[in-house]
């Protein structure tokens, strides 16, 4: 049994390079952030849809531990389930940029107040932090995770 999945493309630049790029890059427009939101609905709701007929699948045939090929569905399920859970939390990426459109604070980082350089929006839409910001809290969250895995030692 061979299964395909689409697959989820990391953040793409949404607008073309062609026109008005230069160094600054493009910031992207609601438009876009609205294709962008739709598109990744689509993608969440397409693996949800192969999720259930997999579970399905899982359910009906025979039981994993014993047969090969319930393994595999087994294991294709768990696949398909962790790209299921980044395209939803894609989606709220999406979501909470949109809000942010809405209320004027799209494009302002989260973390200083100070403008998001328009090529790091448009090579990651849906980020509300600029560089310094985003990677200090990728930091912060590799520290905390090392703290408790530290407590969770003892
Ligand atoms: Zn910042």
């Amino acid at each position: 049994m061979v299964l395909t999945w689409p697959s989820v493309p990391q953040w793409g630049p949404v607008v073309s390079r062609s026109s008005c790029s230069g160094i600054l890059g493009v910031m992207p427009t609601a438009a876009d952030l609205a294709s962008l939101l739709a598109a990744a609905r689509q993608r969440a709701v397409d693996l949800g849809l192969e999720l259930r007929d997999l579970k399905t699948a899982t359910a009906e045939g025979p039981d994993d531990e014993h047969d090969p090929e319930g393994a595999t569905i087994g294991f294709e399920r768990a696949r398909v389930a962790g790209i299921f859970e980044r395209a939803c939390a894609e989606v709220s990426a999406f979501e909470e940029a949109t809000r942010r459109v809405r209320n004027g604070t799209y494009g302002r980082c989260a973390g200083c107040g100070q403008p998001v350089p328009a090529e790091r929006l448009e090579a990651l839409p849906a980020t509300d932090r600029c560089v310094a910001c985003a990677s200090r809290r990728l930091r912060d969250e590799a520290a905390s995770r090392q703290i408790m895995s530290r407590c969770s030692q003892r």
